[in-house]
């Protein structure tokens, strides 16, 4: 994205003798590197110990979609939009790196690299594999895509890489290993990816975006390299990573882009021609790299020599970069003590590592990101709902899809609903790019599921979930008809969320199938659409299932309907498994520390079958809710002390007694642009509101056990709570936006308690460990703050909290967005931004959704789900809270009577794992094994009673493996790597030290 960079660099310029000195005082820690590694980076250019020596790193940095689609950036379609073609920049790289040895190419992007590899022919795959063991190609970060770090959960972050990494792995094999994380454009950086990277043993991470003041800090300090202690649960140095800031973001220095997209002066080095400008160009070079030198710590600095979708013609960049190679250490004659080097990444950092330095170290992370005072980077948190749902729900889909892909065996991808492929990995390496594995991996994308990419690309990314979602119900039918034994045609209702599903809403007796992918009995609400007024309910032994029926008022932008709903609560438990024999033989333990994730056994989960039949009696169970209204002039009052009465009366029936607290919606107007501070406007990325004060949007209300909101035509919420349910229900509806008065808008849910929380609150990093945050303050530099909300707000990825010393009142989300606690006691989430401008930053749109089904704006529902706990135990809610919205029941239907022989129930798990152990991956990893990665998901000291070390005891049993008699378990636990066995012919190994991997070798 170059018009961002463009716009950080102006604030990068080396202006470090006119700052302040900090007061921040780093803590220091020695860099340990390469610890295991026996690599010894024989492709390294020497290096100049007594000389400053300048590392020139050629790259390109290839979005996987952003201004066009994946698959236009790649064969170089619809160049009237952005030119960029990745299919010519391999093309053209891999020729100009064959005419000199001396030259060095780092490649990222693996959706594009496994693209073009596979049309290239034998000759050429053999080529380029020469280039790679020479060290002369090297891959870096080597995920499918460069994942946002925002807005992505961190187990779709896990498999986007384990994709990528494991076709380098297979192709390219152990000099194909990126050694290096390389983040250069994600618009901040979160501390679990760094501790992600760390686990999977990366050496170093590097990157090009933080916030300007930090920058400008650590400049002066050069504290610009650091490491990065990036868990407060793993034991130092398990998530210890050395993190660098690029110096110019990822740009090549100023007067130096030598691709065709650039215009700066080629090296023109014929004295007999006209304007030979050989002097001319070493000495500007000269002056750059002192002037860098200055604000790092050691003789060797780094300069990242191209840009977005570089090198397609890549004999300008080469042929320019060999003469500035050549004329600058010419210099070295004249008493020069420059030197400079063709370098990647890899070859940097083992420099730094021999300078045996110390550097500071960090412990929080890079988030919120501004670029200028105006300018925080913080609606992207929100920006796009309707996508940031979508892809949430479909990471359940593929996890789902996986664990019955494992399940169901050979028949689940060859059945008789047809042939299914939930995965992209074979042993033959055919990746299907169509598979829900590829579109999931692709959504990760900085420019995905941050939601900061065009409309149409937007599409793009939906049409590819939806398309692989579509290959794995094939797979998910065929299994559930197998572990079932009834081939009955098995529905899919897509869009309960709006309570549409035609099956429901006609048939006269119809079958629900749930199944639930966590590893721990689950309690979930069915809400079903119904024609029907009440309806007997049956679960797997007989027994009636409660159930009641309501009326549903449906508001559409044009009228108001009615439906009927169904909700009834179906409890899962995976101990009704099936008759399992044990082989002891097989049997071993492992130890789980808190945040470790380790993987070795497989318990997936529990099928259930609830026959529904509608009653024709006429009982009078049916009811009309919404009849009583509370008179609206019951005004609302955002003063916490002033509670909403309505919201307090529902709470009181709960445990929420000691902390009232109320919920309400409103909306930020958003900046225009016409501003005395600055000319900024909302945008896809950017959050600015035009006031600090939020429009109260008026209301009525109706109550019955749950509470319905209408704040306005297009802003509702139904506040619900289930009896056996820990947590409220807040339901929202957004949209569509009015924008006829010219102003965007930006609505947030606020939620105001008593909670005394001192202006400090805590968000989720990726879904996985909680960071505290405070109000105007970074703990690391001290912060001039410029923009009260937008420069308050964090992401967050399924949860946020306040508390004091009595109450924790915390949200769980289910889907990232972006928030804050502006007012003590007050916690902030934004739902649905609708903007009539574009930011500035590249996508040269406004984010204004709309489409055939809305044309008059986007609606959004999503979920909030409320808990109020002692602090103490506040995590043993909210963490299996979050991981019931992350990973939750796949619910399908079957029309008509089930056969008598129809097997109701299925469980491959005979026991519940321990509480505190999360089944993070079960996954058909080639014909013969199975991926299997099971995490502790406590938090150190969060909870009393599970943030404890867990031993697991596994066994393998025959039943989830019927169709391989003879099944063996191998692993290893990175904690005490001798209590298992290693892999015997293990490919896996290094792509992840972040989980212990096992296999489960079946013959
Ligand atoms: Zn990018």
């Amino acid at each position: 994205m170059i018009g961002k960079i463009h716009k950080q660099m102006s604030h990068d310029s080396w202006l470090f003798s006119k700052m302040a000195t900090p007061e921040y005082t780093p803590f220091v820690f020695l860099l340990l590197l390469f610890q295991s590694s026996v690599w010894g980076f024989p492709s390294c250019h020497a290096t100049k110990p007594g000389m400053l020596n300048v590392h020139l790193v050629p790259h390109t940095h290839d979005d996987v979609g952003w201004l066009k689609t994946v698959d236009q950036y790649f064969y170089g379609d619809r160049n009237d939009i952005q030119h960029a073609g990745v299919q010519y920049i391999l093309d053209s790289v891999v020729d100009q790196l064959l005419k000199n040895p001396d030259r060095r190419f780092i490649y990222v992007e693996t959706a594009f690299f496994y693209r073009w590899w596979k049309q290239q022919t034998d000759d050429m795959q053999n080529t380029v594999k020469q280039l790679v063991n020479e060290g002369r190609l090297e891959f870096v970060n080597g995920g499918w895509c460069m994942s946002d770090e925002a807005t992505t959960h961190y187990s779709a972050v896990i498999d986007q890489m384990t994709m990528g990494l494991r076709f380098l792995n297979d192709t390219f094999g152990h000099c194909g290993r990126p050694r290096v994380a390389w983040h250069i454009d994600p618009f901040g950086h979160a501390r679990e990816h760094a501790s992600m990277f760390a686990q999977m043993g990366y050496d170093g991470f590097f990157f090009g975006r933080l916030d300007y003041q930090d920058r400008n800090r650590r400049m002066v300090a050069r504290e610009q390299e650091m490491l990065w202690r990036a868990s407060e649960s793993l034991t130092p140095p398990m998530a210890d990573l050395f993190t660098g800031i690029l110096p110019n973001g990822y740009n090549p220095p100023e007067g130096f882009c030598w691709d065709q997209s650039c215009d700066d002066p080629p090296i023109r080095d014929d004295p007999d021609l006209e304007d030979y400008n050989v002097d001319d160009v070493v000495t500007r070079f000269l002056h750059i790299a002192h002037g860098q030198a200055l604000v790092y710590k050691t003789n060797h600095i780094i300069m990242t020599m191209g840009s977005d979708f570089q090198y397609e013609n890549a004999n300008l960049w080469y042929k320019n970069l060999d003469k500035l190679i050549r004329y600058v250490n010419q210099m070295q004659s004249n008493g020069s003590e420059v030197n400079v080097l063709y370098s990647t990444p890899s070859c940097y950092l083992q420099e730094l590592h021999r300078a045996n330095l110390t550097w500071p170290l960090k412990g929080d992370d890079f988030f919120p990101y501004a670029d200028s005072a105006h300018d925080f980077w913080t609606g992207y948190f929100t920006s796009r709902p309707a996508l940031k749902r979508y892809e949430r729900i479909s990471n359940s889909y593929l996890q789902t899809c996986k664990q019955l892909e494992v399940l169901g065996g050979p028949i689940s991808r060859k059945g008789p609903f047809g042939a299914g492929d939930s995965e992209t990995l074979s042993k033959c390496l055919v990746y299907t790019l169509s598979s829900h594995s590829s579109a999931m991996a692709v959504a990760q994308h900085h420019d995905a599921v941050s939601g900061t990419e065009k409309q149409h690309v937007a599409n793009d990314y939906a049409r590819k979930l939806a398309n692989g979602w579509a290959h794995c119900q094939v797979l998910v039918s065929n299994t559930l008809s197998s572990l079932s034994g009834s081939s009955a045609p098995r529905v899919y209702c897509e869009h309960l969320n709006i309570s549409v599903c035609p099956l429901t809403e006609t048939s006269k007796k119809f079958s629900v199938n749930v199944y639930n992918p966590l590893a721990r009995p689950v309690s979930w609400p069915v809400r079903l659409p119904v024609n029907g007024t009440a309806y007997r309910i049956s679960d797997a032994k007989g027994k009636a299932v409660d159930s009641q029926v309501e009326l549903l008022l449906v508001r559409t932008t044009y009228s108001l309907s009615t439906l009927l709903s169904l909700s009834l609560s179906i409890s899962l438990y995976p101990s009704l498994s099936l008759s399992i024999s044990l082989y002891p033989s097989l049997s071993l333990s492992i130890s789980l520390y808190p945040s470790l994730s380790l993987s070795i056994s497989l318990y997936p989960s529990l099928s259930l079958s609830i026959s529904l039949y509608p009653s024709l009696s006429l009982t009078p169970s049916y009811s009309l809710y919404p009849s009583i209204i509370i008179s609206p002039s019951q005004s609302f009052s955002p003063q916490p002390s002033s509670l909403l009465s309505l919201c307090a009366s529902i709470v009181t029936l709960r445990d929420f007694l000691s902390s009232l607290f109320c919920v309400c919606l409103s909306r930020y107007n958003a900046s225009d642009g016409n501003n005395s501070e600055s000319i900024q406007m909302s945008g896809a990325y950017i959050f600015r509101p035009n006031t600090s004060t939020p429009f109260i949007i008026s209301k009525t209300n109706s109550v019955v056990q749950e509470v319905r909101q209408w704040f306005s035509p297009w802003v509702s919420q139904v506040v619900r709570l289930y009896t056996d349910s820990r947590a409220l229900e807040l339901e929202w509806t957004v949209g569509p936006v009015p924008i006829g008065d010219d102003l965007g808008k930006e609505v947030i849910s606020r939620l105001d308690s008593s909670i005394n929380s001192s202006g400090v609150f805590y968000t989720d990093s990726n879904g996985r460990e909680m960071l505290q945050r405070r109000k105007d303050y970074r703990p690391t530099w001290n912060l001039r703050q410029s923009e009260p909300i937008a420069g308050n707000y964090y992401p967050i990825n399924s949860r946020a909290y306040i508390k004091d010393d009595k109450d924790q009142l915390t949200v769980v989300t289910d889907r990232s967005q972006g928030g804050g606690s502006i007012q003590d006691g007050s916690l902030e989430i934004m739902l649905h931004r609708r903007l009539l401008y574009d930011d500035v930053r590249g996508v040269g749109e406004p984010l204004n959704e709309m489409s055939d089904i809305y044309p008059e704006g986007l609606v959004v529902r999503g979920r909030h789900l409320l808990s109020l706990s002692p602090p103490a135990t506040a995590a043993d809610t909210h963490r299996p809270l979050a991981q019931e919205v992350v990973l939750q029941p796949l619910i399908t239907f079957t029309d008509g009577e089930l056969h008598p022989s129809t097997r109701l129930e299925f469980s491959g798990l005979q026991a519940v794992l321990p509480p505190a152990v999360h089944l993070l991956t079960v996954s058909q990893w080639d014909q013969d094994t199975v991926l299997l990665r099971l995490e502790h998901q406590y938090q150190a000291s969060e909870s009393k009673e599970h943030s404890q070390p867990v031993t697991v005891n596994l066994q393998v049993t025959s039943s989830p493996w019927r169709y391989a008699p003879s099944c063996s378990v191998s692993g290893r636990d990175s904690q005490s790597p001798t209590s298992v066995p290693e892999l015997a012919n293990d490919q896996s190994l290094w792509l992840s030290n972040y989980e212990l991997t096992a296999s489960i070798g079946c013959k």
